[in-house]
C-alpha cells in the first residue's frame, strides 16, 4: 500500500536531491509495509525498516547540507534549513519511543514521515533549489535569499510555517500522552502491590483468628472444640488404616482444695505449670494436648499402641510430680499430682470418639479410686 504518491511537484530540479528524496519515499513505503507485516519476526522487520529510514535520512541531510554550503547559499537559509533537519530527526525519535501506540496505528507514523517530507520539499528544498540556480547564474547569495522572501507566494509560506508548527504541537502531545500512559501503568502496578499486601495481611489475620479460635486462653493449648474436631479426625484415620489410637484423660488431684488453700490465682498458675510440664512429655508432632474442661486435660496419641500409651501416661504422672508444687491439703502427696486414665484401640467406624472417651474416663476413675497420683490403662 503506497502512502505517498510522487509527482513532479516534488521535484527541485537538483538531480542528486531529487533522487535521494525518491529513495526516502521508497524507504517510507517499505517501513509502512513492515508495520502491517504478519511475519513471525515482525518486530525485527520493522526495526530494520526503521533503521534504514534513519540511516538514509542522515545520509541525505548531510549530503544536502554539504551541497548548500558548497553552492555558497546565504547562511541565513542554511541555518533555517539545518534547524528543520534537526527538528525532523528529533520528532521522529520522539514518535518512535512511543512504539506501542504507533504499532497499533501504523498510518500515524508513516503519515508523519511522508507529509513532513512533502512539506519540506515544497518549502525549503525548492527554495534552496531556486537560490542555487540564481547563485550559479551569478546572483549575489544575499540577494537570492531576499528574493525568496518577497517574490514567493506569501500565503503558501505562511501555510507551510503553520503546518510545521502543527507538527511540533503534535509531537509534544504524543510525548505527553506516552508519559501519562507510563504513569498510569506505574499507578496500576503500585495499586496491585498494595492489594497483594492487604490480601497477605488478611490471610495472616485469618490465620491468627483461626489459631485464636482453637486455643484455650488460660493454658495456651488446644481448646475443647479443637480437641473434639481432632479426635474425630484421628479416629477416622485409625479406623481407615487399621492403626491404634491412644487417648489420655488427665485430672489434677484435689484441685478444689488447692484453690481453697492457695487461692484461685495460684490455681490458675498451677494449671499452667501442669499443662507446660505435660506438653514437654510429648515428642511427636501428631500428639495433641488439649484442655478438656476445668482442671481436666486430654492427650490424643495417634498411631500409638497399648504399651506406648502406658509409657506416655507414666511420663505425664512423673512430669507433674517432678514440678514439686507444694499442695499441703492433698491426700495423695505433699505436692501437686495428677491421675491419668489411658486407652489404646483401633477405632470403630462409628461412635469411636465417645467410646474412647468413656473408656479413658473409666480408667481415670479407677486411678482416682486407686489412690490418685497414678495412671490406669483401660482394658
Ligand atoms: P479430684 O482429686 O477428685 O479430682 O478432686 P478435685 O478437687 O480436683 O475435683 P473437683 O472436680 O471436685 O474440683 C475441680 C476443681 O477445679 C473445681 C474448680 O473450681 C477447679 N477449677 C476448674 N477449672 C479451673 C481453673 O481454670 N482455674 C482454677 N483456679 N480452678 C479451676
Ligand atoms: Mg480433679
Ligand atoms: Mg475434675
Amino acid at each position: 500500500m503506497e502512502t505517498f504518491a510522487w509527482d513532479k511537484n516534488f521535484l527541485t530540479g537538483i538531480e542528486s536531491v531529487d533522487s535521494q528524496h525518491h529513495q526516502l519515499v521508497d524507504l517510507f513505503n517499505e517501513l509502512n509495509e513492515s508495520l502491517f507485516s504478519t511475519d513471525t519476526n515482525r518486530e525485527e522487520i520493522i526495526e530494520k525498516a526503521f533503521e534504514s529510514v534513519v540511516d538514509y535520512t542522515h545520509y541525505h541531510f548531510t549530503d544536502e547540507e554539504a551541497l548548500m554550503e558548497g553552492a555558497g547559499v546565504d547562511p541565513r537559509h542554511i541555518d533555517i534549513h539545518k534547524a528543520l533537519h534537526d527538528q525532523f530527526v528529533e520528532q521522529v525519535k520522539a514518535l518512535w519511543t512511543q512504539r506501542e501506540i504507533i504499532a497499533n496505528n501504523p498510518e500515524v507514523f508513516v503519515g508523519f514521515l511522508t507529509s513532513w517530507l512533502g512539506m519540506h520539499i515544497l518549502g525549503v528544498d525548492q527554495s534552496l533549489a531556486r537560490q542555487i540556480r540564481r547563485v550559479r547564474e551569478g546572483m549575489d547569495p544575499a540577494h537570492a535569499w531576499e528574493l525568496e522572501g518577497s517574490a514567493q507566494d506569501n500565503s503558501t509560506q505562511a501555510l507551510l510555517k503553520m503546518i510545521n508548527q502543527l507538527y511540533k504541537v503534535l509531537t509534544v502531545q504524543n510525548t505527553k500522552l506516552a508519559e501519562a500512559n507510563t504513569q498510569l501503568e506505574d499507578r496500576v502496578r503500585l495499586r496491585t502491590e498494595e492489594l497483594a499486601q492487604a490480601n497477605a495481611d488478611l490471610i495472616q489475620a485469618n490465620r491468627q483468628l483461626e489459631a485464636f479460635s482453637r486455643t484455650d486462653g488460660l493454658l495456651q493449648i488446644a481448646n475443647r472444640a479443637y480437641f473434639d474436631e481432632q479426635l474425630e479426625l484421628a479416629c477416622a484415620q485409625s479406623s481407615r488404616r487399621g492403626e491404634t489410637i491412644g487417648l489420655l484423660m488427665i485430672d489434677v488431684d484435689y484441685f478444689k482444695r488447692y484453690n481453697d488453700t492457695y487461692g484461685h490465682q495460684a490455681g490458675d498458675d498451677c494449671l499452667r505449670a501442669v499443662a507446660n510440664a505435660i506438653r514437654q512429655t510429648l515428642s511427636r508432632k501428631t500428639d495433641l494436648l488439649a484442655r478438656y474442661g476445668g482442671e481436666e486435660l486430654a492427650v490424643i496419641l495417634p498411631d500409638t499402641d497399648q504399651r506406648g500409651v502406658a509409657l506416655m501416661a507414666e511420663r505425664v504422672v512423673q512430669a507433674v510430680a517432678a514440678l514439686d508444687l507444694p499442695h499441703e491439703k492433698s491426700d495423695a502427696a505433699s505436692h501437686v499430682t495428677v491421675s491419668v486414665g489411658g486407652v489404646s484401640a483401633i477405632a470403630a467406624e462409628s461412635g469411636a470418639t465417645e467410646d474412647l472417651i468413656a473408656k479413658a474416663d473409666a480408667a481415670l476413675y479407677d486411678a482416682k479410686n486407686g489412690g490418685r497420683n497414678r495412671f490406669v490403662m483401660a482394658h
